[in-house]
């Protein structure tokens, strides 16, 4: 997919698992310092960026009730291990030399700032990332959504959401050899193949927004800077 221009404001979404790297839990350091260095290579290109971060490398509340904990207090949990991750992102930030604020959607009183839309966009005109962190701030959602959301609050161009592979494809291209990379396709094509780019709220979210998505591999070098600049990448979703 290509860009007719470059976007002013984007949100990024990334899942917890993409900071694990190869780890089976937690932050791989590495692979957060990489994100960084991308993140703040694009906003040296006039880009404003938000990002919403998952917490699935650290706990999900459906996996806790699973194992027979509560479901609201394991989405509890859940978010909260969202804002973990945001904390390690706003630290490697900052310690690239950018300037980064997390706001959550509860309060976190003495860590974080409690999400407020208009003065998340002021922030992210004075040149900060701004990391909107704890999901929506209810149980019952998900990560995708809160991108879809706080994408539509902040009035981003383009969502982005960073998977382990390098689009939307016609069926799963890990089991099946014959599968293709869609390079477009609209938010009801999506719905209706039931193609399990992101879940069916966030989808909605988008489609009835107009806010185009664009399903990129993270891990291949200088995505996110070729996204932006219009080179061809991933699959962009539209209405
Ligand atoms: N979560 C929630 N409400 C939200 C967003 C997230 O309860 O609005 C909880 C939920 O338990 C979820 C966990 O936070 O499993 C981590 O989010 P997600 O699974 O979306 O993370 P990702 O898969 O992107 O790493």
């Amino acid at each position: 997919m290509t860009l007719r221009t470059q976007p002013q404001r984007i949100l990024l979404k990334l899942s917890g698992e993409a900071l694990m790297g190869e780890q089976d839990t937690g932050i791989d350091p590495v692979i957060l310092n990489r994100v960084g260095r991308e993140i703040l290579e694009v906003q040296a290109q006039g880009v404003q960026v938000a990002l919403v971060i998952g917490g699935g490398n650290l706990f999900r509340g459906a996996g806790l009730a699973a194992a027979g904990m509560d479901r609201v207090r394991g989405d509890q949990m859940g978010m909260l291990a969202t804002v973990m991750n945001a904390i390690a992102m706003q630290d490697c930030i900052e310690q690239l030399g950018g300037q980064c604020d997390v706001m959550t959607a509860m309060t976190l009183e003495g860590m974080t700032e409690r999400f407020n839309a208009h003065e998340a966009r002021t922030r992210l005109q004075q040149g900060k990332v701004v990391i909107c962190a704890a999901g929506t701030g209810n149980p019952f959602f998900t990560t995708d959504t809160a991108a879809s959301l706080r994408a539509v609050e902040l009035k981003a161009d383009l969502l982005l959401k960073a998977t382990k592979v390098d689009g939307i494809y016609t069926k799963d291209p890990k089991k099946h050899a014959d599968a293709v990379r869609y390079e477009h396709l609209t938010f009801n094509e999506a719905i209706e193949q039931q193609l399990g780019v992101m879940d069916l709220t966030a989808m909605v979210m988008c489609r009835d927004n107009r806010l185009p998505l664009c399903v990129f591999d993270m891990f291949a070098a200088n995505a996110l800077t070729a996204i932006v600049r219009g080179e061809a990448m991933g699959t962009m979703v539209e209405v």
